[in-house]
């Protein structure tokens, strides 16, 4: 079973890639579980045609976890995707992070950590304890870093490098850096940049990623582009990205950079 998480910044486009990802994973008739960590809890909301499941948080704060059964937290989406949403402490109090880690608990209990591919959708903008916790914990193995060529998306990146190097040396955690993956805000020079900046970092470009007005069609008819436009480029960049994760084997301990050499990487790029 793989185990594989995508991190960036927020609103860079890791859930919009995760589900294409897991839904084109899906088409190889794979089994995949979706899971997302990201208190904003609309991970698998294009899987599951724009319904907002309810989360682990959310059903353990109201009905305590010893009276959830696993068909409460874990719902089918497209193609048979296993769709999970973490969620996360009422605004304002608590940990997000104790919310990531309630969930893996209970999947554990229900057997659920099963299948050919677990997808995790983590926010980095924070790599606190809570949101690090699938990689320090040994659930994500494969880590993907999903950015633009925009330099804030590239520090987040950048920070969750940080992250991964702390922990790829513990026991337990044995966590690498399986790739960069470029979803591209449209900027001149970009996927050449992103490319300069996985190889910095000792890994590689995975996929670019147009940025496609598709995204948001399909978006607005709540579907992922895999199922709205099967046929179109973009669906085919999923595909490609599928492919690639599939038979990535090149698993590295990354090299993050400091903040004035990415700044000049940034730069010489303009
Ligand atoms: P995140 O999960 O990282 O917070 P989302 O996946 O929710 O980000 O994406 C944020 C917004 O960007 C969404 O409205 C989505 O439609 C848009 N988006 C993501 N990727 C692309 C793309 N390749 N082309 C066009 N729009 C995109
Ligand atoms: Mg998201």
């Amino acid at each position: 079973m793989k185990q594989i998480a995508l991190y960036g910044k927020g609103g860079i486009g890791k859930s919009t890639t995760s589900s294409n990802l897991s839904a084109a994973l899906s088409e190889r008739g794979l089994d995949i579980l979706q899971i997302g960590c990201d208190p904003k809890r609309d991970s698998t909301r294009m899987l599951m045609h724009g319904r907002f499941i309810p989360t682990v948080m959310d059903l353990v704060r109201t009905q305590g976890d010893t009276a959830i059964t696993l068909s409460d937290v874990e719902f089918p989406g497209y193609n048979g995707v296993r769709c999970v949403e973490a969620g996360g402490p009422e605004p304002g109090v608590g940990c997000a992070g104790r919310g990531i880690i309630a969930t893996f608990q209970l999947l554990e209990k229900f057997g659920a950590l099963k299948g050919d591919v677990i997808v995790y959708d983590v926010l980095g903008d924070v790599v606190c304890g809570g949101f690090a916790m699938p990689m320090r914990e040994g659930y994500a193995q494969e880590i993907y870093l999903v950015t633009s060529g925009e330099l804030m998306s590239l520090y987040a990146a950048n920070n969750i490098c940080k992250a991964i190097k702390r922990l790829a040396s513990r026991v337990k955690s044995n966590c690498r850096l399986a790739g960069v993956i470029c979803n591209a805000k449209g900027q001149p020079k970009e996927e050449e940049l992103v490319a300069e900046f996985a190889r910095q970092v000792n890994s590689n470009l995975i996929e670019f990623i147009p940025r496609d007005r598709v995204v948001q069609l399909a978006e607005l008819n709540r579907k992922t582009v895999i199922e709205y436009e099967p046929a179109s480029a973009q669906a085919e960049c999923y595909r490609s990205l599928a492919a690639r994760v599939m038979e990535n084997t090149r698993l590295t301990i990354p090299t993050p950079l400091e903040i004035d050499d990415l700044e000049h990487l940034a730069y010489s790029f303009i």
